[in-house]
């Protein structure tokens, strides 16, 4: 996961918008931007039309956790495949290993995610993938490992509410840690407030 070395909430003041960096964390009222908290909405320094373009792309990368050299393979490859090039990228970064197991709110973060994964604590097909980049594919069953100590933070995490709401495109057992991918998502199930157009803009240049 591409390091943010600056304090992450500063990404989401240069954004003026909250964009869930620290996961479940966000939903409390010590989030600064935070509507309770802020006299006047919080508002974009003007920019450039290449500025614009750069800060949308900057904010995916940060959002899933991804170095610029992978997000260009990323785009390379949506530009590829059949569909809109957009919705195609943001459809791959959605379908990476660490934002399912976060979207099925079995760790209270993307980065907490990661490290379960890494740790080699979640299985796909009765597996092993410690790789969070791993795409996950139509069919594909994920699972907490059996006796594995990361289950009682899963169900840590899967008890004290859900920080996203379960998408359509996943089915999960919550009692068992299983789930399975039924199909891919649409771009209206792919919450990241962004405008892909201009991502795609920016890197045709
Ligand atoms: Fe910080 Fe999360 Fe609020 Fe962003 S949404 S400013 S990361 S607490």
């Amino acid at each position: 996961m591409a390091r943010v070395t600056k304090p992450v909430c500063l990404v989401c003041r240069r954004n003026a918008e909250k964009l869930y960096l620290k996961g479940r964390r966000c939903e409390s009222d010590r989030c600064p931007l935070d509507p309770r908290k802020q006299r006047k909405a919080a508002t974009l320094p003007k920019t450039s039309e290449y500025g614009t373009q750069m800060r949308e792309k900057n904010k995916v990368k940060i959002y899933y956790g991804v170095f610029e050299k992978q997000f260009r393979r990323y785009f390379a490859l949506a530009k590829k495949a059949r569909g809109v090039t957009g919705e195609v990228l943001l459809r791959l970064l959605e379908c990476r290993f660490d934002n399912v197991v976060y979207k099925l709110n079995w760790a209270f973060s993307r980065r907490m995610a990661r490290q379960a994964i890494v740790h080699g604590h979640i299985f796909v097909n009765g597996r092993r993938v410690n790789r969070p980049s791993y795409q996950v594919k139509v069919g594909d069953e994920i699972s907490v490992g059996e006796n594995s100590r990361y289950s009682e933070l899963a169900k840590q995490a899967l008890e004290s509410g859900r920080a996203v709401p379960l998408p359509a495109w996943l089915e999960s057992s919550d009692k068992q840690l299983k789930a399975k991918v039924v199909r891919f998502p649409t771009r209206d199930e792919i919450s990241i407030p962004v405008d892909e157009n201009l991502i795609v803009n920016f890197y045709s240049k």
